[in-house]
């Protein structure tokens, strides 16, 4: 890829994640204290160093990418004040915008759109409707069967705890701050 385009993207990362990517020193920190990094195909040190060489494309179509929980222990051990997690999250917006999901991945984006769609349709979790669209969601991606009945065995569990409402919808009154509060999160960033 043209050098001048390489610099833009990784422009357009920091820009959006408030932070330098070339002031990681490559100590490995992060990826020493990353809870999911045994999953990973890729550490979150080498995201970064990808980043740095302007490789975005293959940093955002990692598992690892998915694979994070968001728990900001990589960026709060950084010595050099690096915010990996605000990285990895922009290249999880990249691989959507470009369609490049790493495959084994797909039924994990498919969980976070179908409780982000809850999120926006009632204000809060509905964990019936949530778990309804994803299996839709995951069908559609994946027409198996079996797909429809695993984790099955978790709901009654679930629900003698009180953790599975049954009960569609049930929406926040004030729905219209939520939607403002998407508007916002999606409005364009300018560089
Ligand atoms: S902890 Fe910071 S400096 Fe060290 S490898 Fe990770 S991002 Fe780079
Ligand atoms: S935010 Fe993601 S990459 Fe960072 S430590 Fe947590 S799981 Fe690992």
């Amino acid at each position: 890829m043209h050098n001048t385009v390489k610099n833009k993207e990784i422009a357009r990362i920091e820009t959006l994640s408030h932070t330098k990517v070339a002031d990681c020193y490559q100590c490995g920190k992060c990826s020493a204290g990353c809870p999911m990094s045994e999953k990973m195909d890729i550490l979150p040190s080498t995201l970064i160093r990808l980043v740095q060489y302007g490789d975005i494309d293959r940093a955002a179509s990692s598992t690892a990418v998915w694979q994070c929980v968001s728990c900001l222990t990589c960026s709060t051990r950084c010595p050099k004040s690096v915010n990996i997690a605000g990285v990895v999250d922009v290249l999880k917006q990249i691989s959507l915008e470009k369609k490049i999901v790493h495959p084994k991945i797909k039924q994990v984006v498919a969980f976070q759109r179908s409780f982000l769609n809850t999120i926006y349709r009632n204000g809060r979790t509905n964990e019936l409707e949530m778990v309804a669209e994803y299996k839709i969601r995951g069908l559609l991606g994946n027409p198996n069967p079996f797909f429809a009945l695993k984790d099955a065995e978790l709901g009654l569990p679930m629900f003698l705890r009180g953790k599975l409402h049954i009960k569609f919808g049930a929406p926040v009154k004030n729905k219209a701050l939520v939607r403002r509060i998407f508007a916002k999160c999606q409005e364009p960033v300018t560089e």
